[in-house]
Parts: C-alpha cells; sequence; structure tokens
C-alpha cells in the first residue's frame, strides 16, 4: 500500500459565520492510499476551531507512512485503523481520512459499494439541512433565497439576539429549522426559554445550546426541553458518547472528530441502544468526506451534509443534490472520483 496526500483550501461562496468567528475558507489534507492498481481516497478537513492544522496533520501522516507498508498483512480494516489510532493521540480528522481512504480501497478491491461492503441495503434518498452562518439582514435574506432547492435550513444562532434572528428567518421562509448555537447561551432559564419560543416558530431541534462544560445545566435543559438537544462539540468519538449521562437527547456525528466511519458506525449502534437520537453532521468537507458519511443516512433520525453546497471549489465528485434530497451513487468504494486536474497529488 502506498500513502500519498496533499493540502488544499475550500473557498466559501459566503464568509462563513458561527458564534466564535468568521471565515472565508478552510484547510484540507487529502489522502490516497494505492494498491494493486486501486485507489482509496480520503479527506482530513480541518477548521481551526478543531485545533487541527495542516502541519500537524501532515507530521501524523509522515508517520503512518512509515508503518503502513508492515501492516499489510493486518487481516482487516478495523485492525488496520486500531494501529493508527495508536500511533498518536488526537489527530482525529487525520485518523478519519486514513479511515475513508482505507474503507473505499478495501470496497474496491471487494469489487462493492462501501454500503454493500458492510451489509447494508444502498441509502434511501433523504432531506438534508442546508446551513445559514450568521451574516448581515441582508446577506442572510440572500442565503435563504439561494437555498431554495433545500426543504430544511440550519441556522447559525449565538447572535445578540436569537429570538429577533429567527424571527427575522421567519418572515422569509416557512421551511422547518434546526438551530445551532455553537455553545454561546449559558443561562440554562434563558436556554428553556429560547427553545420554547423556537418551537413555536418552526424549529424542530437545537444544536448544542451550552458550553461544553456546563453538562449539569445542559442535562437540567435536556429534562424540560420541548425539543430535541443535540450535542455537537460535546461528544467527538464513542467514549464522549459513553459519558453523555443524558446531557444531550441526541448527538451529531461527524467523521472529522469521531475519527471516521468505523467508529461512527459503532457510535450509531451505541445510541440506537440508548435511544438517543442522531445526526450526520459534517465540517466544511469536499464530497469526497460528505459522499463517506451519506453511506450510513439510513441510520440517522437528521441529516445534516451540505458542505460541498457552500464553497466554489469541490475536487471531488460523488453524492448528488436533487431537489434538496442526497442521492449516494452505485459506484463501487465509497462512490467518489478525484477530479484529478485540482489535486496536486
Ligand atoms: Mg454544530
Amino acid at each position: 500500500m502506498r500513502l500519498t496526500y496533499c493540502s488544499y483550501f475550500h473557498e466559501f461562496k459566503h464568509p462563513f459565520g458561527v458564534s466564535s468567528n468568521t471565515r472565508k475558507n478552510t484547510p484540507v489534507v487529502f489522502v490516497k492510499i494505492e494498491k494493486d492498481g486501486l485507489s482509496g481516497f480520503g479527506e482530513a478537513c480541518l477548521p481551526a476551531y478543531l485545533g487541527e492544522t495542516v502541519e500537524q496533520t501532515n507530521r501524523f501522516l509522515e508517520k503512518v507512512k512509515i508503518v503502513l507498508p508492515h501492516l499489510s498483512d493486518l487481516p482487516c480494516v478495523q485492525d488496520l485503523l486500531d494501529r493508527i489510532d495508536l500511533l498518536d493521540e488526537g489527530h482525529n480528522a487525520a485518523k478519519a481520512a486514513m479511515d475513508m481512504a482505507l474503507n473505499d480501497l478495501f470496497s474496491k478491491i471487494a469489487g462493492k459499494p462501501f454500503y454493500e461492503w458492510i451489509g447494508t441495503q444502498k441509502p434511501q434518498p433523504r432531506a438534508t439541512s442546508f446551513t445559514i452562518g450568521i451574516d448581515s439582514e441582508e446577506k442572510l435574506i440572500q442565503k435563504i433565497q439561494e437555498a431554495e432547492k433545500f426543504s430544511i435550513l440550519k441556522i447559525k444562532a449565538g447572535t445578540k439576539d436569537d429570538k429577533a434572528l429567527i424571527e427575522l428567518v421567519r418572515k422569509h421562509t416557512t421551511k422547518p429549522l434546526y438551530v445551532d448555537a455553537n455553545q454561546a447561551w449559558t443561562d440554562k432559564y434563558q436556554v428553556l426559554d429560547l427553545i420554547s419560543m423556537m418551537k413555536e416558530n418552526g424549529v424542530l431541534l437545537v444544536e448544542q445550546a451550552m458550553p461544553v462544560n456546563m453538562k449539569a445545566d445542559m442535562r437540567w435543559v435536556t429534562e424540560r426541553s420541548v425539543l430535541p438537544t443535540i450535542a455537537d462539540e460535546s461528544v467527538k468519538r464513542l467514549i464522549d458518547l459513553e459519558n453523555l449521562e443524558e446531557a444531550f437527547s441526541g448527538i451529531n456525528i461527524k467523521l472529522m472528530k469521531c475519527t471516521g466511519l468505523n467508529e461512527a458506525i459503532k457510535m450509531i449502534a451505541f445510541a440506537k441502544k440508548k435511544n438517543i437520537q442522531i445526526m450526520l453532521g459534517c465540517m466544511a468537507e469536499s464530497s469526497c468526506a460528505t459522499t463517506a458519511m451519506a453511506h450510513l443516512m439510513a441510520s440517522a433520525d437528521f441529516i445534516d451534509l451540505d458542505a460541498p453546497e457552500l464553497y466554489t471549489n469541490d475536487p471531488f465528485s460523488g453524492l448528488r443534490y436533487e431537489k434538496g434530497l442526497i442521492q449516494v451513487s452505485d459506484g463501487i468504494g465509497l462512490g467518489v472520483q478525484a477530479k484529478d486536474e485540482m489535486l496536486p497529488f
């Protein structure tokens, strides 16, 4: 097996604002693993708040490159991933890139689409939410209009007045909404009041209402909330989910947080057992990583896989958005194709 990788920037159509910052692009590292004339692709998407940089990711991948030829005899992808996971703590996005590339490669070697290779049916087309970042009133209206083909909007909250934000959005669309506060709300009584107001305004769920370190308050809110409360920043890997202690009623699983498809599948199984709702989400990923995640759509209550629609220079093709519904292809492996002219492998 031969590993190569290259870095890239995803350029947003509009500067992307969340409660803590606004950015114009997102650094990414793509990986390619070649074996027997076939190639598997993966992606490490690195928004700054995740705390993983391109340099750290490249250093980690160099370590993987050295050990990979010695791991060729391991019987399955999970064994390979376990060894890669043990190379160093953290580097979750880099590990996710390796997970995707190995799963893509080995399902291609088996001649099957990934969903079939893991023993599941082809996922039915599903509606995804489309994210509207924090912005001026004028831009917000423009973005709502541009999201015409999507049937659910995800509103980034954490503004000075989130009730006013929802009232403004409601003037321009009747679509159901998800709201993501990105940890911005800190008073549990106010949070409960905001959630009630949002339910009355057609909001279906509230994501990461409070800071990660306010777990007890978040549990208090979840016990009383009239809407599902979804953990995002509070749950990265399976271990965090096992320690959730009913602080949230659902979780947003993202490949970049959880180290990839294999761990995502374990998290889905755990969540189902505990009646925890499942959202499949993404960072500002290309069609490479979002397509990988779309293979697991059948297991989810909520889908938030809109990233390739948020920027201008997707270097992969894969999933398609038809009338706002995500369709996974029948191609072998993950069903993604690299646009070679865009990627300096
Ligand atoms: Mg979120």
